[in-house]
């Protein structure tokens, strides 16, 4: 019979159970044991509340049920990302998840739309997308089953409760025998300096030995931080902010099936509809603002009245060289953070843990260890890159904040996608599809389009165009309201029935 390897998973926020409940799922127990470490004391980061769709492939690999899982949570679902004045002041677009009209014999939507707009089509290239038209009326309704119908071209995420879902994972991987223990984590020994770890030790006496660990301590990075390997690579030239003010606040009406991103004057302004509340938080760059001025501008523009104290954070931009030295793994705040603007935080997180997993047959193997910090790192640098270009996109120039952004001297590897999408609106694969609706929200528009639209005529473009407008608006309004969706979606679970509710943290 073998030995069972053991895990220690140190921290117990979103990554650390997270973690726990993925390889709990994932691992054979005959042949793993996983042990989580977690301080009440210390506390999580508590924020964290803006997902992309990939959640879902998450939870569902989980055989976690949407119902349960929105009743858990107090979860909403999130169509995209409203950005409001990062253009200009005064306007405003939708990122939206999913397509963005429809492709043409293997042409994509915005070349069409380009050409239709030079030719005096006036309509925004939201309007094509089903899933922006669907957030602005505050409608939902999961996509159609059959890839046919419009209804089946967008995906959606969630807003949840961060605490909510760390409770819930915390059940889901207890009750798979994952052993829990509340204490503060003293000292992480190791053999000889940058060798493997050995133990943990804690401050209730205890050592834990195990032969992997997984660093979810958050931005303390206790284990992976003494490598001089995993040093941090701070990329704070290109992503200014650095501190962030954040106070959830009642609701003021039907909920919003997307995120609200506001830029401000030194940063921008997150609104995130929960079921029973809005979090809201000013992302800021503290060389630009002070803190008084951040609370006052994020309390003048509540939405609704306040329910709790604010509270300040920090951090940096940037991503450790390496994520994965020797037996120790880095996974979540530990690993590296990006600002939220794009809520790419637990997806790198869900990449994390997709990749261990991948790659743990490989135990100890050097060629392994380098594929997964190679795969991970690529990741963090295209969300770094595409998060970059909101900053440099803009147009405003009524503060020094943007005006640097603006003036900012751009990674290589962005400037290069930059201009190949303002020459011929290309894209590249690994940037998700996601760069024409930031682009042209932001004023890039291709000075080019694919030739193979001069072989449509005009007119018959146009035409294309405002049918295809015309449809969606028409299936859009097939759809219930978000809230009434919700409502018998939750009224349906056991969870609910039960009277059981996520409480929890503000
Ligand atoms: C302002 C802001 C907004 C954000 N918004 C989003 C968003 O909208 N969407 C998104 O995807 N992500 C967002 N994030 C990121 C998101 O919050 C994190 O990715 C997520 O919460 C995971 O955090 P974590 O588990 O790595 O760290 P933490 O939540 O900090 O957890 C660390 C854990 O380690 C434990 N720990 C630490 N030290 C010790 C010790 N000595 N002994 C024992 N235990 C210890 C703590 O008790 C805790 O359990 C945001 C982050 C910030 C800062």
């Amino acid at each position: 019979m073998t030995t069972p390897q053991h895990i220690c998973i140190a921290g117990g926020g979103t990554a650390g159970w997270m973690t726990a409940a993925a390889l709990a799922n994932r691992l054979p127990h005959s042949h793993y044991r996983i042990t989580l470490v977690e301080s009440a004391q210390i506390g999580t980061v508590g924020v964290g509340e803006s997902t992309i769709p990939h959640i879902r492939q998450f939870n569902s690999a989980l055989g976690i049920t949407e119902d349960e899982f929105i009743a858990a949570t107090s979860a909403t679902c999130k169509l995209g990302i409203e950005f409001t004045d990062w253009g200009k002041v005064g306007e405003s677009y939708i990122h939206p998840f999913g397509e963005l009209g429809k492709p043409l014999a293997g042409i994509e939507f915005h070349h069409l739309w380009q050409a239709a707009s030079l030719q005096g089509l006036d309509v925004p290239i939201e309007s094509f997308s089903v899933a922006a038209v669907a957030a602005r009326q505050r409608k939902f309704s999961p996509p159609h089953a059959s890839r046919e119908h419009l209804l089946s071209t967008y995906t959606y995420a969630y807003h949840l409760d961060a605490s909510a879902y760390a409770r819930f994972l915390r059940d889901y991987a207890e009750q798979r025998q994952v052993i829990r223990v509340e204490a503060q984590i003293r000292e992480v020994k190791r053999d000889h300096e940058g060798g493997p770890i050995t133990a943990l030790s804690l401050d209730n006496g205890e050592q834990i030995s195990a032969d992997w660990f997984i660093d979810c301590t958050g931005f303390r990075s206790l284990l992976i931080g003494d490598y001089s390997q995993a040093e941090f690579i701070d990329w704070s030239e290109w992503l200014k902010t650095n501190r962030a003010v954040v106070l959830p606040c009642e609701k003021d009406g039907p909920s919003r099936p997307y995120t609200k991103a506001m830029a401000r004057d030194a940063g921008w302004q997150w609104q995130i509809p929960l079921q029973h509340r809005i979090g809201n938080g000013y992302v800021y760059c503290s060389d630009y603002i002070s803190d008084e001025e951040a609370e006052h501008t994020l309390r003048s523009t509540l939405p609704g009245e306040a329910l709790a104290d604010v509270r300040f954070l920090d951090f940096k931009a940037g991503c450790r060289k390496q994520l994965w030295v020797q037996n120790c793994v880095a996974i979540g705040l530990s690993a590296g953070f990006l600002e939220p603007l794009e809520s790419t935080s637990i997806f790198l997180i869900q990449m994390g843990i997709a990749k261990f997993l991948e790659h743990l047959p490989g135990t100890h193997n050097d060629a392994a260890r380098n594929q997964y910090n190679r795969e991970l790192t690529e990741q963090y640098q295209v969300i770094r890159d595409f998060i970059i270009l909101h900053y440099y996109l803009t147009q405003r120039h009524d503060t020094p904040f943007w005006r640097d952004c603006q003036a900012m001297t751009l990674p290589d590897s962005l400037t290069e996608l930059i201009l190949a999408f303002r020459d011929s609106g290309l894209v590249d694969k690994k940037q998700y599809g996601l760069w024409p609706a930031v682009c042209i929200g932001q004023h890039l528009h291709p000075k080019q389009v694919d030739s193979r639209v001069a072989a449509i005529p005009p007119q018959q473009l146009i035409g294309m165009l405002n049918q295809l407008k015309s449809d969606i608006a028409a299936q859009v309004a097939t759809l219930p309201n978000m809230d009434d969706y919700l409502s018998s979606l939750v009224a349906q679970t056991p969870l609910q029935k039960s009277g059981m509710r996520a409480g929890g943290q503000v």
